[in-house]
């Protein structure tokens, strides 16, 4: 079939992509009536404009628009942008391509050729976050399994060992003794697998706050008398008020009790016997400010920009018990509060942890 006339204009009336003819300056001479779907304009209207004319504000605003616009001029280029389609705030993501026009009097420059990309765009935006979310999974599996490899055989095996002794001696101090320590290596065994399932669930993005109003003092009062002084009566706690009035702050009960709990117990458990953990909470500024002081092994230089990090434990304490989870959950608890967790630590003098709850939380 010979190209006529009347089938380049056919072409044009029925082509899906937005093509256009500019002339020297760049500006828009003929364009298909397919700007209409394209650009939410008709031809007409964009007729004597530039392409950078529908430029997204947004778009612009983070890149430089003469760098920006070098594209759009250059012959051969693929350029990605977003545009504002038509008079609506609708965004819309949009691919042209650039080529030449020889043409014995030069009246023309480029021919552009436009598509909409917006779907493939939002697909391969969408694509990425499963996959970011998928690594994250598969990662936080493998570290699962070398963790449950260590230090979930270490309760198993007291525990063994426990049954293996009661099947022998019978008497009534012995079976108390091998009781009373199984029933410690399961309640470490279980608040592990909570340990995991909750950082499970943060890394799904499934963690929900229950808002109440919550008394930090009372909360405290609990972690200390039930989480520090029962398993380690050798480590003084005291507790004060170190500024202000107490006034509630608005939370998760479970959340704050694991953020107090956890920084307390380590507090503890990386503490030496006779040494004592201080905490206090300044109520001022509209946040309460909790400070848990103590003397322990501290923290090396070169470990604590990761202790956050789920998994992640110093160099320092491959001979005290832990997954190197917890942190990381009360770092994600704190955000989820919206305060702020920070720490001072020198190694083998002691570490402070500080956390900031406001009172009120606007979600
Ligand atoms: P775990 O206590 O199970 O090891 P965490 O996530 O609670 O894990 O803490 C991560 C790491 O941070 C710890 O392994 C330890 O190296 C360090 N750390 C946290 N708190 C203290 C502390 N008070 N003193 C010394 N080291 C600490």
């Amino acid at each position: 079939m010979v190209a006529t006339d009347r089938v380049y204009q056919l072409i044009a009336e029925h082509t899906t992509d937005l093509v256009c003819i500019h002339d020297l300056e760049n500006t828009i001479r003929f364009a298909t009536p397919s700007s209409k779907s394209i650009l939410g304009f008709s031809s007409d209207d964009i007729i004597g404009r530039r392409l950078t004319d529908f430029l997204a504000p947004e778009f612009v605003s983070e890149m430089d628009f003469s760098t920006l616009t070098r594209f759009f001029d250059h012959p051969g280029s693929r350029i990605r942008y977003q545009v504002r389609h038509g008079n609506s705030n609708r965004l819309r993501w949009l691919e042209s391509t650039f080529s030449r026009i020889e043409e014995g009097n030069k009246k023309y420059s480029l021919l552009s050729s436009t598509r909409d990309i917006t779907e493939s765009v939002h697909l391969t935006d969408d694509l990425m976050n499963a996959l970011s979310t998928e690594q994250q999974l598969s990662r936080f599996k493998s570290n699962l399994y070398s963790v449950a490899s260590h230090e979930f055989k270490t309760p198993l095996a007291v525990i063994q060992a426990n049954i293996e002794m009661l099947k022998i001696k019978k008497s009534p101090k012995v079976i108390d003794m091998g009781l009373e320590s199984m029933e410690e290596e399961i309640d470490r065994l279980n608040s592990m697998i909570a340990d995991m399932l909750q950082l499970k669930k943060l890394t799904m993005g499934k963690t929900t706050l229950k808002l109440e109003d919550l008394s930090l003092m009372a909360i405290m009062e609990d972690v200390v008398k039930n989480d520090c002084t029962k398993a380690f009566p050798k480590i003084n706690t005291t507790l004060s008020i170190a500024k202000g009035e107490e006034c509630t702050v608005r939370g998760d009960y479970s959340l704050v009790r694991y953020i107090f709990s956890n920084l307390m117990v380590n507090a503890c458990k990386f503490s030496k016997d006779n040494t004592p953990v201080k905490v206090s909470i300044a109520f001022e500024d509209n946040f309460a400010k909790i400070r848990i002081e103590d003397q322990g092994i501290g923290i090396p230089r070169e470990d604590q920009a990761s202790i956050f990090t789920s998994f992640y434990r110093a160099t320092n304490v491959s001979n005290i018990q832990g997954t190197g989870v917890g942190l990381s959950i009360v770092k994600e608890f704190v955000d989820l509060h919206k305060g702020k967790i920070s720490f001072e630590s020198s190694p083998g003098e002691g570490s402070t942890f500080f956390i900031e709850l406001p009172y009120t939380l606007d979600i």
